[in-house]
């Protein structure tokens, strides 16, 4: 983000983070975690350890009520060689804002400390397979019985709901089927219920945090696990998404600054007809663009949390700063990789890794054409 418009305590803060990362999570573990698709539960822990997955928690519940601001720099350093890597963070601090802000005082008893502890961890599901861009479409079914809700359905790519001790924040469908945006509810699932199974999907990206199919049959969980009301899920879930948004769109910009980072060091160094091939016009002008492209994402990245940390309807800008951010991140790793050449194709330059993050970046958290009809829905069309 631009050091003009950050405070002296948010660069410092800035600073802090992006020196803890380099010492505790450099780029090479970053690279292995992709490579084998391995959740990287030793950076969480050190993360923990550190206080800051709950940067966003009150501290009347433990947490250290940084502000957006800060939480979204802390985004950007530990996400900046890997959008997936930084999601292992962000999925599970902004999934336990829905239980600061809407959970009853059981479930804030029961949750938040464990999850300062790094004793439980959160993700989202709300996306199923014959409900993807259309939310109100989801037909996983909760039924009251008792005290208990027995869940039935399938979710799809549910990010990081394999991991240990994840409770899962779902949507599904407490009212009668057919109706839409009404007779949802958020409601907390263990991913160890009984009933429930899960498969982890092969994807291009994401790999670390790692994505799965969810298969519910007979679950029962407590009728009390239910964040808010029940019914009160679309509201909730919009809420959700505005956080959720901002988050990965600091990710991608964060990632983006670094593909353009590293394709200008590898322009400086190559040398082909016996000039580094940054000397070429070309290679110049390309890069120049792609950081002009790279400030402008970041910009509508730090004006949408601007306005988001003051307490301003948001929806258009947040929308503007993922879509623009997604779609740079895409293009200039694609840039990238033409700049490096045949090294991109190999792992070890990492281009390849923010390229394929950049492919999921435009459909993940809403895709380019949804957040360009969210756009022109607040222009009045
Ligand atoms: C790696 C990965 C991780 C994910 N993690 C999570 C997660 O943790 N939790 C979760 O709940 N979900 C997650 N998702 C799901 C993600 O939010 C959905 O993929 C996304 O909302 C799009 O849904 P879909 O894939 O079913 O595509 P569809 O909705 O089927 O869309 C297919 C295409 O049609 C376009 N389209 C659809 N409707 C319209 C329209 N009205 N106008 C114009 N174009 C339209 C879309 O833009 C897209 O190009 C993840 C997805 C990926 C790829």
């Amino acid at each position: 983000m631009d050091d003009a418009l950050l405070s002296s305590d948010h660069l410092e803060w800035r600073r802090v983070v992006r020196d803890f990362a380099a010492k505790e999570i450099p780029r090479e573990y970053v690279r292995t975690c992709d490579g084998a698709r391995e959740y990287p539960y030793e950076a969480y822990e050190k993360v923990v350890q550190a206080g800051w997955l709950g940067m966003l928690v009150p501290e009347s519940f433990g947490g250290a009520d940084f502000d957006l601001i800060a939480y979204l720099l802390m985004l950007w350093e530990l996400g900046r060689f890997s959008v997936d890597f930084g999601t292992v963070f962000a999925i599970p601090a902004f999934c336990v804002m829905n239980i600061v802000r809407h959970g009853t005082a059981d479930q804030q008893e029961q949750y938040l400390q464990a999850f300062l502890e790094g004793r439980v961890r959160f993700s989202i599901s709300i996306t199923e397979p014959e409900a993807g861009s259309d939310v109100a479409a989801v037909s996983t079914q909760a039924v009251l019985d008792g005290d208990e809700y027995v869940i039935n359905g399938n979710k799809m790519y549910a990010s990081a709901a394999h991991t240990k001790n994840n409770v899962i924040c779902m949507l599904v469908r407490t009212g009668p089927a057919g109706e839409r945006h009404r007779g949802l509810s958020l409601i907390l699932v263990p991913n160890d219920a009984p009933g429930l199974t899960m498969d982890r999907l092969p994807t291009v990206a994401r790999r670390a945090t790692g994505t799965n199919q969810i298969y519910l049959q007979d679950v029962r969980v407590p009728a009390r696990n239910v964040i808010g009301a029940a019914g009160d899920g679309w509201r909730l879930i919009m809420e959700h998404l505005e956080l959720e948004r901002i988050s990965v769109a600091t990710l991608y910009a964060a990632n983006a600054q670094q593909a353009v980072d590293d394709a200008v060091a590898f322009a400086k160094e190559r040398v082909q007809f016996g000039k580094p091939i940054g000397s070429f016009q070309v290679i110049k002008h390309t890069l120049a663009q792609m950081q002009t492209d790279v400030d402008a994402a970041t910009a509508l990245v730090q004006r949408a949390a601007i306005r988001l940390a003051a307490g301003l309807p948001a929806a258009k800008e947040v929308s503007m700063a993922k879509l623009c951010a997604s779609e740079t991140l895409y293009k200039v790793a694609g840039e990238g990789m033409q700049i490096l050449g045949g090294a991109a194709q190999l792992p070890d330059m990492d281009m390849e890794r923010y390229w394929r993050e950049g492919k999921q970046s435009m459909v993940g958290a809403g895709s380019s054409q949804i957040h360009r009809s969210i756009i022109a829905k607040e222009m009045g069309l």
